[in-house]
């Protein structure tokens, strides 16, 4: 698969603010439900309710901190690291040099010995 130069600095430029205003959501949501359910007359698990939710808006704090120094931060971000984390580049045993993982490549692309 090849990405055009700059795909996953622009993602995370887009997702960041996104994460971020997911993570205020989240942060409310259980304050929001809270309202809701004692107008409707009903009780629920607000401390289950508010773990989940800190947990969640934790998650997207976090994510969406990360994005904003990945994608606004002055390093570039190399497409290649992302692939090595999730493991679509490997490392030819023969030649020693990488290449993207694909379950129809049975040779490697640089030397054509089997990996
Ligand atoms: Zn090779």
């Amino acid at each position: 698969m090849e990405l055009p130069k700059g795909t996953m600095t622009g993602l995370m430029k887009v997702l960041a603010p996104l994460l971020m205003w997911m993570s205020v959501g989240w942060f409310a949501y259980p304050y929001l439900i809270g309202d809701i359910a004692s107008a409707a007359g009903e009780t629920i698990d607000m401390d289950e309710l508010k773990l989940f939710s800190f947990i969640m808006a934790g998650v997207c704090l976090g994510l969406g901190i990360m994005f904003l120094a990945l994608g606004f931060g002055g390093k570039k971000v190399d497409e290649n690291d992302f692939k090595r984390m999730t493991g679509e580049l490997v490392i030819c045993k023969h030649c020693k040099k990488e290449i993207e993982k694909d379950i129809t490549i049975i040779t490697c692309t640089q030397c054509g010995k089997y990996l």
